[in-house]
């Protein structure tokens, strides 16, 4: 899992995990961005459950963020564009 700095959206190293309950939990960051005004400073983001995902649905987006991984920009714009 990658969480990013609130301050600068660089990465940020996770150091500890607490639960909060039996579906949500606290992660203890650090902010590797040297250039950051929060550079090594701590934060505490949380993680929750959301939903369950249909196998079905998830293969189909898996699928299509490979697709958009792996074409060339303009012709993820257009894919992007017609998909609205
Ligand atoms: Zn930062």
């Amino acid at each position: 899992m990658r969480i990013k700095c609130p301050c600068c959206n660089g990465r940020a190293a996770i150091y500890s995990r607490a639960a909060v309950t039996d579906t949500v939990s606290n992660v203890y960051a650090r902010c590797n961005n040297k250039a950051c005004g929060k550079y090594a400073q701590g934060f505490v983001t949380q993680v929750s459950f959301a939903h369950w995902l249909d196998p079905k649905t998830e293969n189909l987006q898996m699928a299509l963020q490979f697709l958009l991984d792996h074409i060339p920009p303009d012709q993820r714009k257009q894919v992007l564009a017609q998909l609205q």
